[in-house]
């Protein structure tokens, strides 16, 4: 996959450290190696088969940087024999030929496409991206991303005017732009966006709100309870938009100090986009802030927001172990 490289000196890793990374992912556990993936996915992309082989699927974003040969023999692979983490792990790639291949399973529609529950056109979700109805590329994440970093002001932290139409918690502010820099993520047009999200239903669902206030029409899941609970805001001073970052998918989930606006998701389930309520699109991902930058070094976790500019509508999704 190509993405513009920002002009940062690279991170180096001897190819003897790379190899010691991935026979370790191959053995036991790819979290080392994945640190290598995310600001240098050139240095991991010879050991991609490798590591398919091995079955390390834990992270897609092991698999950035694909070059078109293993993409090609990834196809060949698939045609042959279809494995789902074979084609999660093409997607994850993001190569014209991982696109092409995708688009003519779309149209052919072989029979283990089925497996994919009519949704192969979204197996880029895993690499940020999916085919349209016309069968075109779309991207879902911004290819630029900038730490998010503690300031006196910034673009996330705080709380909304607003309440949860559900428990009447005050909104918490996850994300706001400016009109200029919903367009360097977004595109032309886009206007300022505010991603609001209830501390406490946003942790249990994906939760949707509009101009930073609740979404009106939402249907209250069940499973929310009722709890008494009293629920403190998160007291984190506010994040500001930082250094730029390496690459897109730099941004770590995990840890404190891994907030990331703009670039892709790093997922600590399963890949999740939401879809639109309005239109039911997917939805354009923005940003993450974790749990620790939130709420202090206790909290886990890591909250990610979206938007779809053509209908106004803002997303949450919370993610942990
Ligand atoms: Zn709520
Ligand atoms: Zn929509």
């Amino acid at each position: 996959m190509s993405y513009p490289r920002a002009r940062l000196p690279l991170v180096e890793f001897s190819e003897d450290e790379v190899r010691r990374l991935v026979d370790e992912a191959v053995e036991d556990d790819p979290t080392a190696l994945l640190d290598v993936a995310r600001v240098r996915p050139d240095l991991v992309a010879p050991h991609h088969l490798r590591l398919i082989d091995a079955e390390v699927g834990w992270t897609w974003d092991l698999y950035r940087g694909m070059t078109d040969e293993t993409a090609a023999e990834l196809v060949r692979r698939i045609d042959a024999d279809p494995v789902p983490m074979l084609v999660f792990a093409l997607a994850a790639g993001g190569t014209t030929i991982a696109v092409d291949a995708i688009r003519r399973w779309t149209t052919e529609r072989p029979a283990w496409t089925g497996d994919f529950h009519g949704t192969i056109r979204k197996a880029g979700h895993t690499g940020g991206w999916e085919l349209d109805t016309a069968g075109n590329r779309r991207e879902l994440a911004a290819p630029v991303a900038y730490r998010l970093v503690p300031a006196a002001e910034g673009v996330s932290g705080g709380v909304l005017d607003g309440t949860c139409g559900w428990c009447g918690l005050t909104l918490v502010r996850l994300l706001e732009l400016d009109a200029a820099r919903a367009t360097e993520l977004l595109g032309a047009g886009s206007g300022p966006v505010t991603v609001g999200t209830c501390y406490r239903c946003g942790c249990y669902t994906d939760y949707f709100t509009a101009g930073g206030a609740f979404l009106d029409g939402q249907e209250r899941p069940e499973f929310l309870g009722h709890d008494g609970d009293e629920w403190e805001l998160p007291a984190e001073p506010p994040l500001a938009v930082g250094a730029r970052r390496p690459t897109p998918f730099a941004g770590n989930a995990w840890e404190t100090g891994g907030s990331t606006l703009g670039g892709t998701p790093d997922w600590i389930q399963d890949t999740a986009y939401p879809d639109c309520p309005r239109c039911g699109g997917t939805m354009f991902y923005l940003g993450m802030v974790t749990g620790g930058d939130m709420a202090g070094e206790f909290a886990e976790g890591a909250h990610y927001a979206f938007h779809d500019p053509a209908c106004g509508v803002s997303a949450t999704v919370y993610q942990q172990t």
